[in-house]
C-alpha cells in the first residue's frame, strides 16, 4: 500500500510504501512543542519506503531523547512532516497526523509515557515506556 501524508497547506508531500515500523505517541516536550498538541505521533519507515517527495521545506536540528533529529517543515504552514534522526540514518519519521486521506492505523506504543498529560487517558494493550532512563543517561533536564 502507498500512503501520503501532506503539510496543512498541501506545498509539502510525501509518498510512503509498505507498513511502518513503527507507529507511536511520544510525550516528550519536545513533541508537545513541535505539534502544539498534548503529544506526538510518529510513524517510522526505512527510507527505501519514501518513494516521493516534494517539498518547500525548510530544516532545524533537534535534541531528544533519541539524541540530534533533522527535521523538514513546511516553510509555508509550518508543519513538520519529517524528522531524521542522526543516530539512525536508514530511518525516517512521519507525523502521523498528516496521512490525513490514508490512515496509519492505532499506535501501538506510548514514549516517554511519564510526561504524558495527566488527563490523557490512552486505550488499553499499548506498550508503555518511561522516558526517565535516557534522560538518566543523558544527565539531561527532562526535556524530550
Ligand atoms: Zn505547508
Ligand atoms: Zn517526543
Amino acid at each position: 500500500m502507498i500512503r501520503t501524508a501532506t503539510c496543512r497547506c498541501g506545498g509539502c508531500l510525501i509518498e510512503v510504501q509498505g507498513e511502518p515500523i513503527a507507529n507511536l505517541v511520544c510525550h516528550c516536550s519536545s513533541c508537545k512543542r513541535r505539534t502544539g498538541g498534548p503529544c506526538g505521533w510518529t510513524v517510522t519507515f526505512r527510507r527505501d519506503q519514501v518513494l516521493a517527495r516534494r517539498w518547500a521545506f525548510s530544516i532545524y536540528e533537534s535534541d531528544g531523547t533519541i539524541g540530534r533529529v533533522v527535521n523538514s517543515f513546511c516553510s509555508v504552514c509550518g508543519t513538520t512532516l519529517l524528522f531524521a534522526p542522526a543516530d539512525f540514518p536508514d530511518i525516517i519519521g512521519c507525523a502521523g497526523g498528516c496521512f490525513v486521506d490514508d490512515p496509519v492505523g492505532e499506535p501501538t506504543v506510548s514514549a516517554s509515557d511519564d510526561l504524558r498529560c495527566a488527563w490523557l487517558q490512552l486505550p488499553q494493550g499499548w506498550d508503555v515506556r518511561t522516558s526517565a532512563l535516557a534522560e538518566r543517561a543523558n544527565g539531561a533536564a527532562p526535556d524530550g
